[in-house]
């Protein structure tokens, strides 16, 4: 089917991946661009576009198998540590519409920054700015 992403035609076995780990409602195979070697997608096998659209019992089963995950990768390729991140939606940089999460590898001196590199600039922040948007946050939790 046409409309598929390719992350459920990598778990349906229509497109060839390197596959890691499969549970019930996550999958996860080897990033066909690797950031570093070992670097892994986890997915939920259903094609939930952002962490918001994905139900408790998906996004649980997903970070579970992060955290299995997350040690078996770095240990794998005798790695220091390990970049975990999710790029949740376009403008934080998704480009396939099936939510995953990276893990990626990480050595002494390889170059690479923390999450905090992802960001060009940091804001001015009042202290009311700051209690202002903890209390809208805190607003929005469903
Ligand atoms: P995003 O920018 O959406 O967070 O990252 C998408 C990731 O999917 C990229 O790191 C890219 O290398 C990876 N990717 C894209 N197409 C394929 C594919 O067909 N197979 C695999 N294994 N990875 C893919």
């Amino acid at each position: 089917m046409a409309d598929r992403t390719i992350f459920e035609r990598i778990i349906d076995g229509a497109l060839p991946a390197t596959i890691v780990l499969e549970t019930e409602r996550a999958a996860a195979f080897l990033d066909a661009n690797p950031l570093a070697p070992g670097h892994t997608l986890v997915v939920p096998r259903e094609p939930y576009e952002r962490l918001r659209d994905a139900p408790a019992e998906v996004s649980s089963s997903l970070f579970e198998a992060v955290r299995t995950l997350a040690p078996a990768v770095e240990d794998a390729v005798d790695a220091d540590a390990t970049t975990i991140g999710l790029n949740d939606g376009t403008a934080a940089g998704q480009e396939v519409p099936h939510l995953h999460v990276h893990i990626i590898p990480r050595f002494e001196g390889d170059g690479g920054g923390s999450i905090h590199t992802a960001m060009g600039s940091r804001p001015d922040l009042s202290d009311e700015e700051m209690i202002d948007i903890g209390d809208r946050i805190a607003a929005h939790i469903e």
